[in-house]
């Protein structure tokens, strides 16, 4: 980034350093604190005058303002070897509007990021470590209050020969069919994640068997609509648990259970 730094104008000539980003800091000398310091101490006196000429004029002419610095150094420290310096003068208002822009900007990002290492990119499930992690809170609530817990664990029959008949685009269609299906199925707090390749994990709190069954058949049913058999590895909380895996393995062996026993089904 440009180093920049934002100076408070005190009147005649007084210019007042607020804040460097990182990149001035470091052009400068990361050693001294430069904020509160008067501009014109920063700077040996070859360039003081020109500087501080030129700030004034940015402030006089309410106009950006770029010149050429020539190099020097600071506290006997080199501080630039040429290049080009721009004054900018902003209102508080103007200013205000640009922190504003930049914080909002920064807010997006970080909402996408946060998005983007939470859920998985093709199927827009939660992705394994997230899903685990809020399936691990749901696992401690239902622990600790006594409640029903279900957890569901699905595979599609046979993907790898749809991958190889109609091809790896068909292959992601049919994921993210499947997972439509799912989120169209569950409630809000239900949990919906890609636990793998063609595998999915539904995390139920505050359902029993009879509830978790009922959903897991109507969702087998909505995909036999569009074509795609799977089998389903269900289970609940049981007293002896102790974390999330106990439920998650339990759901995998019914799974396998449930492909040994001809696919399609829920075990
Ligand atoms: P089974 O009925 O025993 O589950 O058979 P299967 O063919 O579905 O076997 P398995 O579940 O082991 O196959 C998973 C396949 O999923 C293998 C891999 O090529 C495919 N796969 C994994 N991730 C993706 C993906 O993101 N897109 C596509 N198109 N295929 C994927
Ligand atoms: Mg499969």
């Amino acid at each position: 980034p440009t180093p920049m730094m934002v100076v408070r104008f005190e009147g005649q000539d007084n210019f007042v350093v607020e804040a460097l980003n990182p990149s001035q800091q470091a052009a400068l000398s990361s050693q001294h604190v430069y904020v509160g310091n008067h501009l014109a101490d920063m700077f040996p006196t070859s360039f003081r005058a020109e500087l501080i000429e030129n700030c004034a004029r940015c402030m006089k002419e309410k106009v950006p303002v770029r010149y050429e610095v020539g190099g020097g150094c600071i506290n006997s420290e080199r501080y630039q070897s040429g290049g080009c310096s721009e004054i900018v003068n902003f209102s508080e208002q103007e200013l205000e509007r640009r922190v504003m822009e930049r914080t909002n900007e920064l807010t997006s990002i970080n909402r996408q990021l946060t998005y983007l290492a939470t859920h998985d990119w093709l199927t827009d499930a939660y992705n394994r470590r997230h899903l685990l992690e809020l399936a691990t809170t749901e696992f401690k609530r239902a622990s600790r209050y006594g409640l029903s817990l279900g957890l569901l664990m699905l595979d599609i029959d046979h993907f790898k020969s749809l991958n190889d008949e109609q091809g790896h685009s068909a292959g992601d269609q049919a994921l993210k069919t499947v997972a439509r299906a799912m989120r169209e199925t569950i409630r809000d707090c239900d949990l919906l994640g890609r636990y793998g390749g063609d595998e999915f994990i539904i995390v139920f709190p505050e359902t029993d068997i009879q509830g978790a069954r009922a959903i897991a058949e109507r969702l087998s049913s909505k995909l036999k609509d569009a074509n795609l058999s799977v089998s389903v590895g269900l289970t609940t909380l049981e007293r002896n648990d102790q974390m999330i895996d106990n439920l998650i393995n339990r759901a995998d062996r019914l799974l396998l259970n449930a492909k040994r026993n001809g696919r399609n089904r829920i075990e």
